[in-house]
């Protein structure tokens, strides 16, 4: 009886032993996951620094299919509309322009492009709201 019960015990220690094992397995794939995923991440980030530059110009492809979300630089911008009056700049992505200015939404960070809808008649204005998250906008 206390032979088994020894027994148990020790398959028990070589479990728990194999569980620390992986555990340390598991966390090291994931700290190489980490890191790979970081010096992969440099052209995202920058991506992401740019929306949060409050000096460039915010774009949204209103393409259905693209929906993708850039900036310019006002002397991007201002280049562009030297040759190109009237126009919208191409989205980087599908080189459509069928883009619009844009505002980025303080609550979902993403870009949407702001509506002035007169309200119906008789009716105060809406406060505008975000059409991603519903949140109000400023
Ligand atoms: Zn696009
Ligand atoms: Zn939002």
């Amino acid at each position: 009886m206390e032979q088994r019960r020894q027994a148990a015990r020790g398959v028990l220690a070589i479990e728990r032993s194999a569980i620390i094992k992986l555990s340390i397995a598991a966390l090291a794939l994931l700290g190489a996951g980490v890191i790979t995923w970081r010096s992969l991440g440099p052209s995202g980030n920058g991506d992401n620094a740019e929306k949060y530059d409050e000096t460039r110009t915010r774009w949204l492809c209103l393409e259905a299919s693209c929906k993708k979300e850039f900036t310019l630089s006002t002397a991007e911008l201002g280049a562009f509309y030297r040759d190109h009056e009237d126009q919208n700049p191409a989205c980087p992505a599908c080189k459509k322009q069928n883009t619009a200015r844009a505002s980025r939404c303080e609550s979902c960070k993403k870009f949407y492009v702001p509506k002035h809808e007169p309200p119906p008649q008789g009716q105060r204005p809406k406060p505008p709201s975000c059409p991603n998250c519903g949140k109000p906008v400023r």
